[in-house]
């Protein structure tokens, strides 16, 4: 078992997998398998509200039906609640993160970026979403594909929510220790997470977390140029359909499948995609348009 390498797979059910998701999933399994490594599955199940009734069933038997194997079990964050509860509570107690009660309103007309009202109010923890301190520091690391990548995560990102006030765990915070706890090495996802890799190097330092490698794939928009998934409802991918939209994400990935392949099963683009991987072929911009690959 190679465990030099061990990527990971993390759907968020709000949605179906997308072509946009495929192309992700394609790429972290082939980075992985290409050099033995192990490849995980995480839900990020964190959002009971926006959790799309059988969602969670039709991610995972699409990526059966389009040849996916992972290893062990799959991870719910929906089980990691207790973990991210006691980080959460040492960063209140060591005063790096603080209660905001601030409403919606109150923080209109910011650009986005807190303006820090509550950072010195001593508010306590319950009923208050929960913001993380940023230093005045500009963060910057090499994505495999997209080059060097900088943001200044006081100007430019503010305070960041940890918890919301209704008690859900932020992304953030939940992506971070998961993937330190389940050993991850290299983080292959969409380019639409580029700007939240600053806010998990500050965490990944603050938790004295190993950061591991990251690899953002370009994201798949419509013409219209909306990108593919979360707020822009895209049908499930057909089962039907695997081979030609494997086919297609491979060639999105700048893979240059030969024309033998257009009759191949999808097991069997996978296994040509494992041995061929190369993924300095990957284009290096953030969008590529869905139209223009079929
Ligand atoms: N759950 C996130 C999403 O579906 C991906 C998180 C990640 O890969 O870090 O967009
Ligand atoms: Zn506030």
């Amino acid at each position: 078992m190679n465990t030099s390498y061990i990527g990971r797979f993390a759907p968020t059910p709000s949605g179906y997998l997308h072509f946009g998701s495929l192309v992700a999933a394609l790429a972290s399994y082939l980075d992985a398998r290409h050099v033995g490594g192990q490849w995980l599955l995480r839900m990020e199940d964190l959002d009971p509200p926006r959790e799309v009734p059988g969602a969670q069933d039709a991610i995972l038997r699409t990526l059966e039906s389009y040849g996916f194997q992972w290893d062990g079990p799959l991870l719910r964050q929906s089980e990691r609640l207790p973990a991210y509860a006691a980080v959460l509570e040492q960063l209140f107690n060591q005063g790096l993160a603080y209660a905001c009660t601030c409403s919606r309103k109150q923080l209109e007309g910011h650009g986005g970026i807190y303006p820090g009202f509550c950072r010195n109010a001593g508010h306590p923890a319950h009923d208050a979403a929960i913001r993380l301190r940023v230093p005045e520091l500009e963060y910057r690391f090499t994505d495999r594909v997209q080059g060097e990548f900088r943001q200044h995560l006081g100007r430019e990102v503010g305070d960041f929510v940890i918890r919301r006030r209704d008690g859900l765990y932020a992304y953030q915070l939940a992506v971070v220790l998961d993937d330190a706890w389940q050993g991850i090495t290299d983080v292959v996802r969409g380019a639409d997470l580029l700007d939240s890799t600053p806010r998990q190097l500050y965490l990944q330092e603050l938790l004295g977390l190993r950061q591991p490698r990251y690899l953002h794939v370009p994201l798949i928009i419509q013409p219209d140029g909306h990108k593919l998934g979360k707020s822009y409802r895209s049908p499930p991918l057909p089962a039907d359909q695997a081979p030609t939209l494997l086919l297609r994400a491979l060639r999105a990935l700048g893979q240059p499948a030969p024309e033998e392949l257009a009759g191949a099963s999808a097991a069997e683009l996978l296994a040509w995609g494992t041995s061929h991987w190369d993924a300095a072929r990957i284009p290096r911009r953030r969008t590529l348009a869905e139209a223009r690959l079929r």
